[in-house]
């Protein structure tokens, strides 16, 4: 079996790893990290889930910290771009964690909140900038940060960042860059425009793939539960009184679902939020952090604002709506059975949405068994 000294990573990160409980690195890790080490572009297809964020951090510490130049003011040496907040904050949090032992220097920029901290922030210069693209951009504009030292470049959750119309700004960061950098592309899918996009962004890259999937879907239970729409929420109450159930997401396609399944279930007395685009940054992080600590057990999300979030030991995923894309599906019950543990995943499908089941069924090679209603 590998381990993380096979894999070539120094003392420093070691330590760090070691602390943090790793014991052997996962596929996405075992796969990206030597090739990223060794200064080769690295194209990614993996999910949330799957260790891929330590699988760019951990190159990108170990480069920088064997070169020390302190980054001149204003400047960058590593440029880490995510498309939502939620996931900006988890990147730099691990950047801190894993390089806890390395005296880099890491910046987290997004928007919705004030700019001045995070000029400060830049003025000085940083090692490893996390930013969302727009308020990157925006920084960019006010010349309060350059990218013209910077040596590698993340894009995380590319395909993400597509779905959310940040091409442009992306094709803006990029013409900023250097020619000569190391480019490391992670994504969970690859339609025809993100194949295109990372073509032009990627040098001869080494591709690694953690199949479509299949670590985390084979260690999530799931099961469908055919009901008509109109009794989807008392079902839904009826499956969140289960014993065992711990902490819980539950997914719907919009977010004015969202907001009706939360204050269906308040009436019935079950602590639940709801996170979604139109609730505002404080609202987004307070729901999150409840739902970490475990003072609320049952989170409503929609699948933007759900993707990236990092919560581990959610038991239980239940699909209130099935989504239309098959791959989100795949996305949201990978939500749960994080990091080797189990979990299940429970859809209510309504007579009309047979057919998005069907396509499911379609990408995973399997029928989902069907659970009778009690
Ligand atoms: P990510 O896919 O980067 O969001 O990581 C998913 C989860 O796996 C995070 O909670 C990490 O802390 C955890 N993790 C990452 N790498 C490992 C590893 N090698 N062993 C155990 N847990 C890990």
């Amino acid at each position: 079996m590998t381990s993380f000294s096979d894999l070539g990573l120094n003392a420093a990160l070691l330590k760090a790893v070691t602390s943090e409980g790793y014991d052997t690195p996962t596929p996405v890790q075992e796969q990206a990290i030597p090739p990223a080490l060794a200064g080769r572009d690295v194209q990614g297809i993996a999910q949330t889930g799957t260790g891929k964020t330590a699988a760019f951090a951990l190159p990108i510490l170990q480069r920088l910290s064997a070169s020390r130049t302190r980054p001149a003011p204003k400047t960058v040496r590593a440029l880490v771009i995510a498309p939502t907040r939620e996931l900006a904050s988890q990147i730099a949090e691990s950047f801190r964690t894993y390089g806890r032992h390395t005296g880099l220097s890491v910046a987290l920029v997004f928007g919705g909140v004030p700019k001045p901290r995070q000029n400060r922030q830049l003025a000085g210069g940083v090692d490893i900038l996390v930013a969302t693209p727009g308020r990157l951009i925006d920084h960019l504009g006010d010349r309060n940060v350059r990218l013209d030292a910077v040596e590698v470049l993340v894009l995380d959750e590319a395909d993400h960042m597509l779905d959310m119309g940040f091409i442009v700004p992306i094709r803006r960061i990029a013409a900023l860059l250097p020619a000569q950098r190391q480019t490391l592309l992670f994504t969970a899918t690859m339609p025809a425009e993100m194949a295109a996009l990372a073509k032009g962004l990627l040098r001869d890259p080494v591709l690694v793939a953690v199949v479509s999937g299949a670590t985390t879907v084979e260690q999530v239970t799931q099961h469908v539960m055919f009901v008509d729409s109109a009794a989807k929420r008392a079902a839904l109450r009826g499956l969140l009184g289960s014993a065992g159930q711990g902490r819980t997401l539950v997914f719907t396609r919009t977010k004015h679902g969202a907001d009706r399944v939360v204050k269906y279930l308040d009436e019935y007395g079950v602590h639940c939020a709801a996170i979604h685009g139109n609730k505002s940054q404080g609202q987004r992080e307070r729901a999150l952090a409840d739902f970490r600590s475990g003072s609320t057990r049952v989170l409503v999300a929609t699948d933007i604002a759900a993707r990236g979030i990092d919560v581990d030991d959610v038991t239980h995923v239940i699909n209130f709506d099935l989504p239309n894309i098959p791959e989100s599906y795949v996305h949201r019950i990978g939500r749960t059975a994080r990091a080797g543990h189990s979990g299940v995943a429970i859809s209510l499908c309504g007579p009309e949405e047979r057919p998005f089941l069907r396509d499911i069924e379609k990408l995973l090679h399997a029928k989902v068994p069907v659970l009778r209603a009690a």
